[in-house]
This record gives structure tokens, C-alpha cells and sequence, in this order.
């Protein structure tokens, strides 16, 4: 049996450590190659454990010397050079922000398919993505576990188009914080998500819910759907993934342990389901399921992704590299937690309009990165 040849982009992170789990579960695939930016230690045990072809790392510590014996993409470049890799059938792309852009236009662009994680990416290129997808005829699965969820249930539609995508959320650590205390909560309660554990950017979006604005934006380019037929729902369980609603007023869900090795390991297999040795879901241990509407009021970032896609053009990448920005600012101490939001959307109503291309994309980013260093006054 032809094994199929798999990359990670990010294998050092969350998402790429539970990817390289997955895979250890089955005989299907083998470790072409991973890719990661700092953590060289980390990569060359990955590379011990799965014996890759090659190893890229964006940003080798210094007097870093690549072991004997291993092909080793090294640099500012390694990332894109890892996706212009021979014998690759499919790419896991889980790096963090918006950098994966040009990786996953690349793989696109080569054939690649790709199970996507890195959701900046379709925020900030979401229509270029995947126009050059159907032009392709390449796979492009979402990983996130609510686009998982809502691929899952309209792959039960039989195409029928959705009316409404029902986009849940964790609601996250300051689900039913007021509104002052969120605004000066420190690092340490913002990285203390209740379900999830995750890398720190993505923490710190879902603190904010920017997470959920930025899956919004997620959602509305893969399942090409209007802004109005996104509505969030806060379920602090996170049991149900996301559901959606059809024009009979029928509605499915899926449902699942939070536990991201799944959507990995569905996109992985798609369209079959691999055996995995993980425990059951339980509602009876679970015993009640709880939903509410989410408060705009405290969580301001909801708004901001329909700002963003009412905007439209190169406005949700630079909604995405303000929140970036602001995240790193909040991360360093520079800044207090609410001020993040209002960097964004300071960023996101001054940065200039053009249409979408990857240039005016790259334009966008870093003048909305700009904007977002400059105080609001507020
Ligand atoms: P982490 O911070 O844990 O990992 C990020 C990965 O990206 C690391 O391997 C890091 O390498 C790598 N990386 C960063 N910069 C570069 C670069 N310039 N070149 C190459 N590699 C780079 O993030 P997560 O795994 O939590 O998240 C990854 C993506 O998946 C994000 O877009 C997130 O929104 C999304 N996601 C994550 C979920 C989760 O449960 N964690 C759930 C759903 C989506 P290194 O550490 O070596 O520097
Ligand atoms: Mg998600």
C-alpha cells in the first residue's frame, strides 16, 4: 500500500505536536517533511520519532548546526521552500498567522491539498484561497473544530444549501466576566482557557472572542455564505462543534470531546474515518448542554468581523494583522487586554480600501500592524 506522504507546517505547535499523534495512529501515512520557526529542539526529536525527508526552520537559533544525514531547510525562506518539496501528497498547515498565506497559495498552486488549521490565512486571503482551490481542483479541509463540524453537516445536505450556520463558541475564560474586569484582565487568566488546551495567540482570541470574529470570517469564505447567515452561539460545554440550519427549519449538529485530534484526524483520512483510541463522548457524564447569545457589548471583536466583511476587499486581513499586532503588544505587557479590540478596530477603520489581490493583501497587513502600535486614546 502507497503510503500518503504528509508535511506539517507548525509541527512544533499544538495543532502540529496533536497532528504528529495522529498520524503515529495509522499505517496510512508517513512524515514527508515539517516545518517550524524557533523550537530546534523540539523539531529534531520530531525528526528522531518520524524520520522525515526534510526539517525547515524558519528562525534556527544562533550557531545552530543541522545534524548530519538530514536535509535541512534553514531561513527567512524555509517555510515556502518546504512546500516546493518533491513527494509530498498532502500538507497539514499549522503555523500561526497570516504567514501561511504565500505557503498555502503555494501548495495550492502545486496540486498539494491542504488541511488547514491556520485560520489567519483565510481571514486575510479567504477568496484567493479558494478560488485558486476550485481552479486547482485541490482539497482544501478545514481543521478547526467548528468548520470540521459544519463540513461534516453539510456533507449530510446532500446539497442543499444551508440557511443559517450556527457557529458555537466556548465563550472562553471571561464568558461571564463584566465588562471592567475584562478590560484589565492579565496574561496569565487570559491564557486559561476552560476547555481547550492551545497555543498562546489563538488563547488570547478566544479570551477576546477574536477567535470566534476571526472564524466568522473563516467560515463565510469556505462555506461561501453571507455575513447574516453566520450567527454565533455561546455553549460553554463545547460539545457541539457548530450546527447547521437548513430551510426546513431542520437543524444538524456535530458533536465530539473537545479534543482537536479529531477534526485532524477527520480531515487526515476524509472521506473515510480512522480508528482512533480515544474515549467515548459521554452526555450522560456530560448530563446538560447550555447555549446563550453572545454580548457584542462585552465582546466587541464579534462586531468587528461583520465591520470587516461589510467592508470587504483587504479589510478582514487587516482586521487580522491589527489583532496580531495587538496580541504580541498585549503579550509584552505594552498594553491593557481591552485595549486590544480597540486597536483592531482603530486599524481596520483607517486602513486604506483596495480590492483583493495578494499584493494589496501584504499592503493591508502591514499598514493595519502600524496602525495598531498607535495609542487610541481611549
Ligand atoms: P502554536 O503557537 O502552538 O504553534 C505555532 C506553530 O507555528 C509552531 O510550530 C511555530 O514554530 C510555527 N511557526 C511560527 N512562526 C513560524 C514561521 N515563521 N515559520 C515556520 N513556522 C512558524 O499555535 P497552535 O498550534 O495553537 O495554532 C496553530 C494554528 O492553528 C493557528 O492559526 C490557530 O488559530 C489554529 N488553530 C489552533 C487550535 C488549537 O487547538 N491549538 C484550534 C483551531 C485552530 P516554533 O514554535 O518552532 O517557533
Ligand atoms: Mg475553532
Amino acid at each position: 500500500m502507497n503510503k500518503k506522504r504528509i508535511l506539517i507546517l507548525g509541527s512544533t505547535g499544538s495543532i502540529g505536536r496533536q497532528s504528529l499523534e495522529v498520524l503515529a495512529q495509522s499505517e496510512a501515512f508517513e512524515l514527508a517533511g515539517i516545518a517550524a520557526g524557533s523550537n530546534a529542539a523540539l523539531l529534531l526529536a520530531q525528526c528522531a520519532a518520524f524520520s522525515p525527508r526534510f526539517a525547515a526552520l524558519s528562525s534556527p537559533p544562533e550557531g545552530f548546526s543541522p545534524p548530519k544525514g538530514l536535509r535541512m531547510l534553514l531561513g527567512e525562506g524555509a517555510l515556502l521552500e518546504a512546500c516546493e518539496q518533491d513527494g509530498i501528497d498532502c500538507a497539514i498547515v499549522a503555523v500561526v498567522g497570516a504567514i501561511g498565506l504565500r505557503a498555502v497559495l503555494r501548495l495550492l498552486d502545486r496540486g498539494i491539498p491542504v488541511l488547514l488549521a491556520n485560520k489567519e490565512t483565510l481571514v486575510a486571503g479567504g477568496e484567493l484561497v479558494m478560488r485558486l482551490a476550485v481552479e486547482r481542483r485541490v482539497p482544501l479541509l478545514p481543521v478547526d473544530s467548528e468548520h470540521s463540524a459544519i463540513f461534516q453537516c453539510l456533507r449530510g445536505a446532500e446539497g442543499n444549501p444551508p440557511k443559517t450556520i450556527w457557529l458555537t463558541a466556548s465563550g472562553g475564560p471571561f464568558r461571564a466576566w463584566p465588562k471592567a474586569q475584562i478590560e484589565g484582565a492579565t496574561l496569565e487568566q487570559a491564557l486559561r482557557h476552560p476547555n481547550w488546551s492551545m497555543g498562546p495567540k489563538i488563547s488570547i482570541d478566544s479570551a477576546s472572542m477574536m477567535n470566534k470574529a476571526l472564524e466568522i470570517i473563516e467560515a463565510k469564505a469556505l462555506f461561501q455564505v453571507e455575513p447574516d447567515q453566520i450567527e454565533v452561539l455561546v455553549h460553554p460545554e463545547s460539545i457541539v462543534h457548530s450546527a447547521v440550519e437548513f430551510s426546513d427549519g431542520s437543524v444538524l449538529a456535530q458533536m465530539g470531546r473537545p479534543d482537536m485530534r479529531l477534526p485532524i484526524a477527520y480531515a487526515l483520512s476524509f472521506p473515510k474515518r480512522m480508528p482512533l483510541p480515544y474515549p467515548s463522548l459521554s452526555l450522560v457524564e456530560i448530563g446538560a448542554l447550555h447555549f446563550e447569545r453572545p454580548d457584542f457589548e462585552r465582546f466587541p471583536a464579534l462586531r468587528l468581523a461583520y465591520r470587516a466583511l461589510e467592508i470587504g476587499g483587504v479589510a478582514p486581513a487587516a482586521l487580522n494583522a491589527a489583532n496580531e499586532a495587538a496580541v504580541e503588544l498585549f503579550i509584552a505587557g505594552r498594553i491593557p487586554f481591552g485595549e486590544i479590540a480597540r486597536r483592531v478596530e482603530n486599524a481596520l477603520e483607517r486602513v486604506g480600501r483596495a480590492e483583493l489581490s495578494l499584493a494589496h493583501i501584504e499592503l493591508a497587513d502591514a499598514e493595519a500592524r502600524r496602525l495598531a502600535m498607535e495609542p487610541t486614546g481611549r
